[in-house]
């Protein structure tokens, strides 16, 4: 069957990828739309450092199972149909259009579909799910949206985090696709006084689109001098915003960092003390706000059509990941097999 595969840090597109063979409990499933996330631009370029500070987060309990020298599937933020169940499955009728958290069970265990040597992901024909796990996508939602149920769970988690009360101002900064997401929450659970920051142009506009009340340009100046938000989310991710913020906000600040910095970083823990500052760092979302994220969009509480920038076939993702540098032309690329 046909797949983008990382090799060598590129997308490189293959027709010769076995098909794979539903076990107990699993289910072949074909790939309808798979998104393209920033972190599959960020593994294809420092793949290394992912596998080598994810091997020290984990302190021996095993790392990541990935080999950079040979081929690499990833993709999952997905939606399919299923093909057919495992032996002893009993699952949804064939063409029934699903999504899944990205992980499949096996005999080895839970195994995440993000990146692997064996387990496919979304940037293939086929991939295999687990039956359990499978959630029909309900009332007609389009494949292509219901294929953005994962990145937007991570914005709704983010926002379940910080706990914030409809009548709290919220600053987002960075609006790429995990801002946006957090928007897109925020503005879903009521939230009256959403402020977003961003140094795009077109970033501001796709902010204000998916229900920022006001987008700032931090060329402009700080947005710490026009808003007082009590609740921060940081989706930028790159070394000294913690800091900023820790040194502009007012005391009592809830900060949600959701932004993926690799490097370290310097903070003064005195600006955060004499404010009393709270940290709150996030990753991913639970299986229940991944059903809650794709209840969102299916209800039109979400509607994730400003973000969808492109599309493009299996033989166009190493293009797409290209394209995906510039934010003044794209969000999010999906890739529809
Ligand atoms: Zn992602």
């Amino acid at each position: 069957m046909r797949a983008a595969v990382l090799r060598g840090g590129r997308m490189v597109y293959r027709d010769d990828v076995p098909d794979p063979v539903p076990g107990p409990g699993q289910v072949l499933v074909a790939v309808r739309s798979c998104g393209i996330c920033g972190s599959d631009l960020h593994f294809a370029a420092h793949g290394d450092e992912v596998v080598a500070m994810t091997e020290r987060v984990s302190a021996g309990a095993g790392g990541m199972d990935v080999d950079l020298g040979r081929d690499v599937f990833m993709g999952h933020e997905f939606s399919a149909e299923v093909l057919e169940a495992g032996p002893d499955t009993e699952t949804h009728p064939a063409g029934t259009l699903v999504t899944s958290i990205p992980v499949v069970l096996s005999g080895k265990g839970v195994e995440p579909i993000v990146y692997s040597n064996s387990t496919i992901g979304g940037y293939a024909e086929r991939m295999l799910l687990s039956a359990p796990l499978l959630l029909p996508v309900p009332n007609g939602l389009d494949f292509r949206h219901a294929s953005l149920t994962e990145p937007m769970a991570v914005g709704l988690h983010a926002v379940n985090k910080s706990n914030i009360a409809p009548g709290e101002t919220a600053l987002v900064l960075g609006c790429g696709p995990i801002g946006i997401a957090i928007i897109a929450a925020l503005a879903a659970r009521g939230v009256e006084s959403v402020v977003a920051s961003d140094f795009s142009p077109k970033r501001r506009e796709l902010a204000t689109a998916m229900g920022a009340h006001r987008a700032l340009d931090p060329a402009q100046g700080s947005p710490f001098d026009t808003v007082k938000p009590a609740v921060v989310f940081e989706a930028v991710g790159v070394p000294g915003i913690i800091d900023d913020v820790l040194l502009r906000a007012r005391p009592g600040t809830r900060l949600v960092v959701a932004g993926v910095c690799m490097q370290p970083d310097t903070v003064h823990p005195f600006f955060a003390i004499a404010k009393e500052i709270n940290v709150q760092f996030v990753l991913a979302y639970s299986p229940e706000e991944f059903a809650d994220s794709l209840r969102a969009l299916a209800e039109g509480d979400i509607d994730v059509t400003p973000l969808i920038t492109g599309e493009v076939g299996l033989d166009g993702v190493g293009a797409a990941f290209d394209d995906l540098a510039d934010p003044e032309r794209h969000c999010k690329i999906l890739v529809t097999p």
